[in-house]
């Protein structure tokens, strides 16, 4: 059986426990909702559930792809939770929380890839909470129509993340499915259809990317205008998944970010535990503040 690999000693997390944990996890099944948090194995779910942040991932846990990296089931999914959006906005609500995220499973099997149960959810949470910030984490909608996204657009989400996840080169092996060039296209068009939409993207380190790839990413990033960046190190889920080919320092971690901020994006978040949605409501709150 192949071994898990060793983490060098700065990926440190803190582990899950405690009341918040617990409340956290019990309003997720109380309410029948997943969350990216347990389905992705998040290495920061015991500092963020303590503090009752959570990312729900709407749309059932089985996803019709399967990248290389990604720790959620992969198959034939359940038919759509028509109570999936009231649940979201009650899940909010009760957690207190002032910026919430929002991502899904890929759902090629759907017509409009799922875009329309974005946009109740988004509805469900301004109704409920209107003062929470939203922000969604969407699939590529790829060979859906353009109408699934011009959709969400409208619904007017306060942050739209679609996550680039690796350079280009690394995409046959680490997302198959996916097609570099138009997930750049997405992000272009979501900024070009409602230019007071904030854009986010990112992508994992140490799946032997070289750095001057990373700088490229970060150029086509910045030519279709996205705002906020989130660089974190990949994390082997099990043995199954990936392997990490290198475990970048806090360092380099740093001087990527520099390098960002100088290519003109408005908020960087880079470390070796930096996910897509790790400390998106304080990023989020002082971004607006500044
Ligand atoms: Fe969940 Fe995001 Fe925190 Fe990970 S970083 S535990 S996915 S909220
Ligand atoms: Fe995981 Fe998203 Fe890939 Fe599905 S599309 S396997 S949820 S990363």
């Amino acid at each position: 059986r192949p071994e898990r690999q060793r983490k060098p000693d700065w990926i440190r997390v803190k582990a899950p426990g405690g009341t918040g944990f617990a409340e956290t996890r019990k309003l997720m099944r109380d309410l029948s909702l997943n969350t990216v948090c347990e389905e992705a194995a998040c290495p920061n779910i015991g500092e963020c559930w303590t503090k009752k942040h959570a990312t729900v991932m709407i749309l059932g846990d089985v996803c019709t792809r399967a990248c290389a990296f990604c720790n959620v089931k992969t198959g034939m999914p359940r038919a759509v939770d028509p109570f999936e959006p009231e649940h979201t906005a009650e899940a909010a609500a009760k957690l207190g929380l002032k910026h919430i995220v929002i991502t899904s499973v890929d759902r090629d099997d759907l017509p409009d890839g799922g875009a329309s149960q974005f946009v109740k959810v988004i509805e469900a949470l301004r109704r409920s909470t209107p003062d929470t910030t939203i922000e969604i984490l969407t699939p590529d909608f790829r060979n859906k129509s353009m109408a699934a996204v011009e959709a969400i657009v409208a619904a007017r989400p306060d942050v739209y993340n679609h996550n680039l996840e690796t350079v280009p080169r690394l995409y046959p092996t680490i997302r198959p499915g996916a097609r570099y060039y138009a997930s750049l296209r997405l992000l272009e068009t979501v900024k070009r259809l409602d230019p007071t939409i904030f854009t986010k993207s990112g992508i994992m380190l140490g799946l032997g990317e070289e750095r001057l790839e990373v700088h490229q990413v970060m150029d086509d990033m910045r030519s279709a205008d996205v705002d906020f960046l989130t660089m974190g190190q990949y994390l082997q889920p099990t043995p199954r998944h990936a392997k990490v080919i290198d475990f970048v320092t806090p360092q380099a971690f740093d001087a990527y970010a520099q390098i960002a901020r100088a290519k003109g994006f408005l908020q960087v978040a880079s470390s070796p535990l930096t996910r897509s949605s790790y400390h998106a409501g304080d990023d989020f709150a002082q971004m607006k503040a500044a």
